[in-house]
């Protein structure tokens, strides 16, 4: 396991920071703050599991829901070690700013368990799933409070929730409800293009972005942190553009190969072995190696908190574009700010997720099957339509692209806040 940064020093903090410095900048209405400083509700669930040997297991859940102002609570499902109440309420809060800069009407949510799914059989880890869904019924609903996939969960746990799901409600409104989660398998009502959305949203940012620097994606290297789904799909979509993959990281180890490593063989490997780790033609390195890697473009696509004031510096990158949520914390943003190493911040470059779960609950609504073409038309037009309005903010305040994109998100809500005013 590459020594990456695996502690939290706290990304709740993080997500403040960023927020009081937007929140400053615009002079963001002081009673709005207050009310979008703080989660709506934070809900913790403590459940039994039955494992295989028969012994029971307890297990922590969370679901934090940060703002329903604009719409129903959105945000995935973390399966990880790690998650705790404010990893979640740091997730959460991001998940409304990355509502309110796309113009999708959601808010935002976020929950986890607190597991290794790793340690765990397919049975032990359904069982685990549906007793979590089961916990947590009453707080979630398809017009309330929509689960998606996150890290180390995928279509397979979200056919499980829907399962689970309506397996608590009557007959009749089944049916009408499989919009409880999104990022579903298509069989069960999931949308064309879900899996490879985020990946797909990371890849038009940096089109637009080379588009407006004049930069030649032809012949551009990349690094990559992370090869899950998001990583993995970033990576295959910038193929077509003739920009060569140089290194990645995932959580078994770091490989290289200067001549450029083939997304698509990658992918492949990584589903039968688990990780990047033995990759043929390709040289291991370790962490420090691989974030020293000189290429044009880094993809962290793994955890939050790997761009800090310790990593920043080595970084031999032109830009990054955060497909991971809260990859740079705030010490680390002032460090490649300084060194001139353009940001396309995580609530804008990773929003492709949340964008097609959209796509998918509104096709669940209306009882419709969409062609991929034009999902990925509307995916491009919502993305760049906020990459165009991030920019403009850039603009108006002569900020950062982060600062510029809690703009954007604060702004519209603000506006929300003030026409509707707060009751009683
Ligand atoms: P995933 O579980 O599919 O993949 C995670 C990847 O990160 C794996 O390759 C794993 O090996 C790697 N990883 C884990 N720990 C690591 C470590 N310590 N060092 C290096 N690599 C490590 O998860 P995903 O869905 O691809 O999510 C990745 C990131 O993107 C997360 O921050 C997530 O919140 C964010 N994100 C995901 C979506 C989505 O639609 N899945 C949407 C928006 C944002």
């Amino acid at each position: 396991m590459p020594k990456t940064n695996t502690k939290n020093p706290n990304i709740y903090e993080n997500v403040k920071r960023q927020f009081d410095k937007a929140a400053d900048l615009m002079g963001l209405d002081p009673n709005i703050r207050k009310i979008l400083a703080k989660p709506i509700n934070e809900i913790r669930v403590n459940f039994p599991v039955k494992m295989d040997d028969g012994n029971v297991e307890m297990f922590s859940g969370y679901r934090v829901q940060h703002n329903n102002v604009l719409g129903p609570y959105k945000g995935g499902l973390r399966y990880h070690p790690k998650v705790d109440l404010d990893e979640v309420r740091a997730l959460a809060t991001w998940m409304t700013w990355k509502s309110a800069i796309t113009n999708i009407p959601f808010g935002g949510a976020k929950g986890g368990v607190q597991i290794d799914p790793f340690k765990y059989s397919p049975s032990e880890l359904e069982r685990i799933t549906r007793r979590f869904t089961f916990a947590l019924r009453q707080y979630i609903g398809p017009e309330y409070d929509i689960p998606a996939p996150d890290v180390n969960t995928n279509s397979q746990i979200m056919a499980w929730m829907l399962d689970t799901y309506l397996s608590t409600i009557p007959p009749k409104e089944r049916r009408c409800s499989i919009h409880i989660v999104t990022g579903k398998p298509i069989e069960s009502g999931g949308s064309l293009g879900r899996d490879k959305a985020t990946g797909q949203g990371v890849v038009f940012c940096i089109e637009e972005w080379a588009e407006e620097n004049n930069f030649d994606l032809n012949g551009a290297t990349y690094i990559i942190q992370g090869f899950g789904n998001v990583g993995s799909w970033a990576a295959r979509l910038m193929k077509p553009h003739g920009a060569k993959l140089i290194a990645c990281e995932d959580v078994t180890g770091a490989i290289c190969n200067s001549e450029g490593i083939d997304p698509d063989e990658l992918t492949v490997f990584v589903k039968e072995h688990g990780g990047v780790k033995g990759y043929h033609g390709c040289k291991e390195i370790d962490h420090e190696t691989f974030l020293a890697t000189k290429a044009d473009i880094f993809i962290p696509a793994a955890l939050e908190n790997q761009i800090t004031k310790e990593t920043a510096p080595i970084l031999n990158v032109k830009m990054v574009a955060e497909g991971a949520n809260g990859p740079t914390n705030v010490d680390g943003d002032e460090i490649l700010q300084k060194r001139g190493i353009h940001v396309i911040p995580d609530i804008l470059c990773n929003s492709g997720g949340v964008i097609v779960s959209y796509f998918e609950w509104l096709q669940n609504k209306r009882c419709e099957y969409w062609e991929l073409e034009e999902i990925d038309t509307k995916l491009h037009w919502k993305i760049t339509g906020a990459y165009k309005r991030v920019h403009e903010k850039v603009e108006e305040y002569n900020t950062d692209w982060r600062t510029a994109s809690y703009i954007v998100a604060l702004s519209r809500l603000e506006k929300v806040y003030k026409e509707r005013g707060i009751f009683p």
